[in-house]
């Protein structure tokens, strides 16, 4: 059985000391819970402040991006060590708007996939479909190749414990939501994929998470699909209340 994760993506939002604030609040809420893993992604320059403030809890620390060398003339950038200093376990990887904004390529995302593998942080892959995909029935070829380009090459000992997340972008930030039926048709054919690259008992034991508009009353219904391990969670991860209604609809029925 494949526990659940919550992982809050809190984007270009917060300063640190509004960080700090928000990631106490979710601790009071959310700090104690171990039925399912919770991440908080706060933006760089929060990290160390967030960090302090999960330390001794059961909330893991996760970073939005890293750059895909350990040091060196990259002005901007952070490494995956860096990240590790500050007692992050996560990094985001291919997120939507990153592939959007920043020219993220699937050659990028998976330098990046295996630079964070190698420092041992675990990274949580985005991939999904935009609107016009969806709506030229090009879903699957998407994110197919998506999910080939992010993990070529990796054998499945180097592909353990690594996190994807379906993330439909006319789904992200919008208040649009996949359907459970269309989320899982997407999380089931994902899992089909990784079983063909990884074998089946790694694709089985992979968790996919679902992010998109998630919020507490959506939440349930769709992480009780079969292939759906939990969300990613944007806009709803910036209100503690929302994000502990979120992490409760993660919890196993008998917590
Ligand atoms: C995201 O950015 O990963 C996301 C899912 O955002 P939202 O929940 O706001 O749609």
């Amino acid at each position: 059985m494949r526990r659940k994760i919550v992982a809050g993506n809190w984007k270009m939002n917060k300063t640190s000391v509004e960080a700090e604030e928000l990631s106490r609040v979710v601790r009071e809420q959310t700090g104690e819970i171990t039925g399912a893993d919770i991440v908080l992604c706060p933006p760089f320059t929060a990290l160390a402040h967030v960090s302090a403030a999960v330390e001794g809890s059961t909330i893991a620390l996760g970073a939005q991006n890293m750059h895909w060398e350990t040091k060196g003339a990259y002005t901007g950038e952070v490494s995956a060590n860096m990240l590790l200093t500050l007692k992050c376990d996560y990094v985001i990887l291919g997120h939507s708007e990153r592939r959007a904004y920043f020219g993220e390529i699937d050659e990028i995302v998976a330098r990046k996939v295996k630079a964070a593998i190698a420092a041992g942080l675990t990274p949580i892959v985005c991939v999904g479909e935009t609107k016009s995909q969806r709506e030229d029935g090009v879903t699957e070829k998407v994110v197919g190749t998506q999910i080939r380009g992010a993990f070529e090459g990796l054998t499945p000992d180097e592909f353990e414990g690594i996190v994807v997340a379906y993330e439909p972008v006319w789904a992200i930030g919008t208040g649009l939501t996949a359907s459970t039926e269309q989320a899982q048709e997407v999380h089931a054919y994902i899992r089909a994929i990784l079983g063909e690259m990884m074998g089946a008992d790694s694709a089985a034991g992979t968790r996919i998470q679902y992010g998109g508009s998630v919020k507490p009353g959506n939440a349930r219904e769709l992480f009780s699909q079969p292939d759906i391990d939990g969300g990613l969670i944007g806009g709803a991860a910036l209100d503690a209340d929302s994000f502990r209604g979120i992490v409760e609809a993660a919890m196993p029925e008998d917590k």
